[in-house]
């Protein structure tokens, strides 16, 4: 059966995970990293996550199962934080297994209505974007959202990708924190991206998978609020495995904006047959921390403050970069844990062997790698290595 099957290469990144491991230096710096880590080089349980988990301990009756729509608890809570104001009826949701699961779920749905449908696709992307489409059997339109050379949007690039779709295709949007080049669409770039989406009757699909972890809970949702205010239809796939740091708790969602409540009602029922064969129902464990956190006023605040302080840290490191070496100004005008540096692969490999410091193969940076006092070694090492 399986001898016609190909190896497939390894992730680059859990490779590069592993050679810092092993690497002795003490002085080493690891930017490869694709989650957050506070100033003590950790990735934390945040408190109000413990305190949750503490009272499921406590008042937890029963582990039997959920629906495949998950805690529908969950999904409405989440919905004011996402949304701000509550579209009514016409805006659904479901639970998945983390934002890779609402992607999947709904390249899935996409796919049921539109066989083949066309997605435009900004590149650079998060690499696991294209598979995901692709998989579910959609066809990839892509254009370039980012020239990291210049480190700045190509706004007009997209534009004009808009421009050449219709209805039936899909725009893939990251909501805020660009993951891997930290460009964001800025308030006339979103009002563009709406206008042209509307007008052409194309379906945003939003991935947003750091909301907090840029600039702050409503800030990073504003690009997303704007685009849903006055729309037709539109998918959203939330991860909260960043903004509460449940990475391998899986948990997520996969919110629909429908034309009318009835539409609603039939994309959810997609949703659920979808999720039904895909993993019958999602964990529900991280889940009931996010529901237990949002049930509870003051969960919500230590949460909502944790996260501030988390995203207070991803700018310092930012800020102490870009006052390390001018050229590295653009970090703070990027959002979120990531930036992609216009590096060459000869510098990336030797920055690895001759100095210990760690980053994709792309030149993708986790700022939050580093602590604000590694800015000066960072930027040595960049210099030593020719950039
Ligand atoms: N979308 C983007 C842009 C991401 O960077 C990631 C994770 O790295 C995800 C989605 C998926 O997140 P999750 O771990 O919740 O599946």
């Amino acid at each position: 059966m399986f001898e016609s099957l190909a190896d497939q290469p390894p992730d680059a990144l859990l490779a590069l995970i592993g050679l810092h491991r092993a690497d002795p230096r003490p002085t080493k710096l690891d930017l490869g990293v694709g989650v957050y880590r506070d100033e003590t080089g950790v990735t934390p349980i945040m408190a109000a996550v413990r305190e949750a988990e503490r009272i499921l301990l406590d008042t937890r009756t029963t582990k039997s199962y959920l629906g495949p729509e998950g805690d529908p608890v969950f999904v409405d809570l989440l919905k004011p934080i996402v949304f701000g104001v509550d579209p009514g009826p016409r805006l659904l949701g479901v639970q998945t297994p983390g934002g890779t699961g609402a992607l999947r779920l709904g390249a899935e749905l996409i796919a049921a209505a539109r066989p083949g449908a066309r997605v435009l696709i900004g590149t650079p992307t998060w690499p696991n974007h294209a598979p995901i489409f692709t998989a579910a059997g959609l066809t990839l339109v892509p254009h370039r959202f980012f020239d990291v050379a210049g480190q700045r949007l190509d706004i007009d690039a997209l534009a004009a990708a808009l421009e050449s779709a219709g209805p039936g295709d899909v725009v893939l949007l990251h909501g805020c924190c660009h993951n891997p080049t930290g460009g964001d669409l800025d308030r006339a770039a979103w009002a563009r991206v709406a206008a042209l989406v509307r007008a052409r009757g194309i379906l945003p699909f939003v991935d947003l998978a750091y909301q907090g972890l840029g600039e702050g809970l409503d800030e990073d949702a504003a690009g997303v609020r704007a685009l849903f205010a006055d729309l037709g239809e539109g998918l959203v796939a939330y991860s909260c495995d960043k903004n509460f740091g449940l990475y391998r708790d899986r948990v997520g969602a996969l919110f629909g904006l429908a034309a009318t409540p009835a539409a609603a009602e039939v994309m959810r029922s997609n949703m659920i047959a979808l999720a039904r064969v895909n993993w019958s129902m999602p964990p529900d464990h991280g889940a009931a921390i996010v529901r237990t956190v949002l049930e509870s006023a003051t969960l919500t605040s230590l949460w909502r403050d944790e996260l501030l302080r988390m995203g207070t840290r991803v700018r310092a490191v930012r800020a102490a970069l870009a006052a390390a070496d001018p050229r590295l100004a653009f970090l703070t005008t990027q959002h979120g844990m990531f930036s992609t540096l216009p590096i060459d692969p000869a510098r990336i490999a030797a920055l690895r062997a001759d100095h210990g410091v760690y980053m994709a193969g792309s030149g993708r940076i986790n700022v939050a790698g580093l602590q604000v006092g590694d800015a000066p070694a960072f930027v040595a090492a960049l210099a030593a290595v020719g950039w």
